[in-house]
């Protein structure tokens, strides 16, 4: 399996190579050449079976030789083995046809453990054969940066340093990340947006001579092994309603269009999927996308649902790339026209997209009266991204198709604005009750490359 790059100007790599590398060195984003296809047997096949057997069997195909069998087959078990709940992801019913994907059961309460705590499983596996190591650095809007230390601290042959935008993260997201004691831990409070953190983090890919001398790698959504990852349980809820002989829709929380070309994904590689539905805060550069034709950015408003906070959406450079007949020049000229502001998606790309995608957009008052309604009819206490995702989700979907709503994390990661919309404060599970007690480990940080670049240098294990 060979992965190319949306821009077409960078070496083609192997899986894990693309998995060390993040971001291309062309500033595209690396998508494997073709897909590879479950027939509708390889689908049914996969009733009963367990969460990690479903993440073998969806997951093998990508990963070309990268692995053994045996060995991959174990990395995924170690992986899980941490989450609070034998079924992994489960599925809960919300109303008639309408399901909540559970995501929220790894070690920091949100989706994205998923995908991280693989990679942090991979990384050991594929650094410690090598007899390398790497820089991670990552910037997060408060979930990624979380699930990133939590699935890197410790580890042998990597220091993590994480960027996030100073006082605009919740108490938990920063706690989950300014309290590991691990040496190679690296906590940074950016002074700016998670967009500057983000924009730093590129700029740091795109200065070679840095890149090359710390070993820069990256674990970002941009990053090809999250996004695989989180294909898995688009395949584990179908299934469990019913595919490949029923169809499923979705609708995801989005923000940097990860966890949504996942499930992009799953559809191309044969699962039925009727709809996948992008649910946005009102920083909503895809909803206006989507449903006006012209990506275009602008400033963010902090929300409630800090973690879709976002102004440029980082992987929706891989669904372009599709709707563009995965034309690398065009991808190029468009991600060119973004930075002076925006463009407008052409008439045949727009359509190609609208295949596959709707999109809805939820204030911030709807997000509060989404948590009060769920509570009280479905006896769901969901945090504010899961309601963005339930609110969207009951305005449009079809009652004769099962939607599937991703829950992407736990309502204790956001205690102020569920508290807030049902009059319950949620308690932490208890695995990590103690939280707000731990000592926080911090370097705050001016939003400048040379003073983040000194830092890491200097910090980082030599
Ligand atoms: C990261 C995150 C999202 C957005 O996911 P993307 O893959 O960036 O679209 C939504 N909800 C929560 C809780 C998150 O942590």
């Amino acid at each position: 399996m060979r992965y190319i790059s949306t821009r077409g100007q960078a070496p083609i790599l192997s899986f894990e190579d693309a998995m060390l590398s993040g971001l291309a060195r062309d500033g595209g984003l690396y998508v494997p050449e073709s897909v590879p296809q479950m027939s509708a047997a390889d689908i049914r096949a996969l009733n009963g079976l367990s969460y990690e057997e479903v993440a073998f069997r969806v997951m093998r195909p990508f990963v070309g030789d990268s692995f053994t069998d045996e060995t991959f087959a174990d990395l995924i078990a170690r992986a899980y083995a941490g989450f609070g709940h034998n079924a992994r992801a489960p599925l809960v019913q919300l109303a008639p046809n309408h399901f909540l994907l559970e995501l929220f059961h790894g070690p920091t309460l949100a989706f994205k453990d998923f995908a991280m705590q693989l990679i942090g499983q991979l990384f050991q596996e594929a650094l410690g054969r090598r007899g390398e190591r790497v820089t991670i650095v990552g910037a997060t809007s408060g979930d990624t940066g979380s699930a990133a230390i939590e699935a890197f601290r410790g580890l042998d042959n990597v220091d993590v340093f994480i960027l996030y935008p100073h006082g605009r993260v919740s108490e938990v997201q920063r706690r989950q990340m300014t309290t590991p004691t691990e040496s190679n831990v690296h906590a940074l409070a950016v002074d700016g947006t998670f967009d500057d953190c983000q924009a730093r983090l590129k700029d740091m890919f795109n200065h070679f001579e840095f890149r090359d001398r710390v070993r820069l790698a990256g674990v970002n959504s941009i990053n090809w092994a999250r996004v695989l990852a989180q294909v898995v349980y688009y395949f584990s809820s179908a299934v469990s309603l019913g595919a490949p002989d029923r169809r499923v829709s979705f609708t995801v929380p989005t923000g940097n269009f990860g966890d949504i070309f996942a499930g992009y994904i799953a559809k191309r590689m044969g699962l039925p999927i009727d709809r996948l539905v992008v649910a946005t805060n009102q920083n909503d550069i895809l909803h206006r996308c989507l449903s006006g034709g012209e990506y275009r950015t602008s400033e963010v408003h902090p929300s409630i649902s800090p973690s879709m906070d976002i102004e440029v959406s980082s992987n929706f450079e891989r669904a372009l790339f599709d709707a563009y007949g995965r034309d690398g020049g065009a991808v190029a000229q468009l991600m060119a026209e973004l930075k002076a502001g925006g463009f407008a998606v052409s008439q045949g790309a727009l359509q190609a997209l609208r295949e596959h995608f709707d999109s809805g957009r939820v204030s911030e008052e709807e997000t509060l009266a989404t948590i009060t309604v769920a509570q009280k009819t479905m006896g769901e206490l969901l945090c504010p991204h899961s309601a963005i995702g339930v609110k969207v989700a009951e305005d449009l979907r079809n009652p004769a198709v099962p939607m599937v709503t991703l829950a992407t994390a736990h309502p204790a990661k956001f205690p102020d604005a569920v508290e807030k919309a049902s009059g319950i404060r949620p308690p932490l599970p208890n695995r990590m009750a103690d939280l707000y007690e731990r000592p926080e480990r911090v370097t705050r940080v001016a939003n400048d490359l040379s003073a983040l670049e000194t830092l890491i240098e200097e910090r980082r294990t030599k």
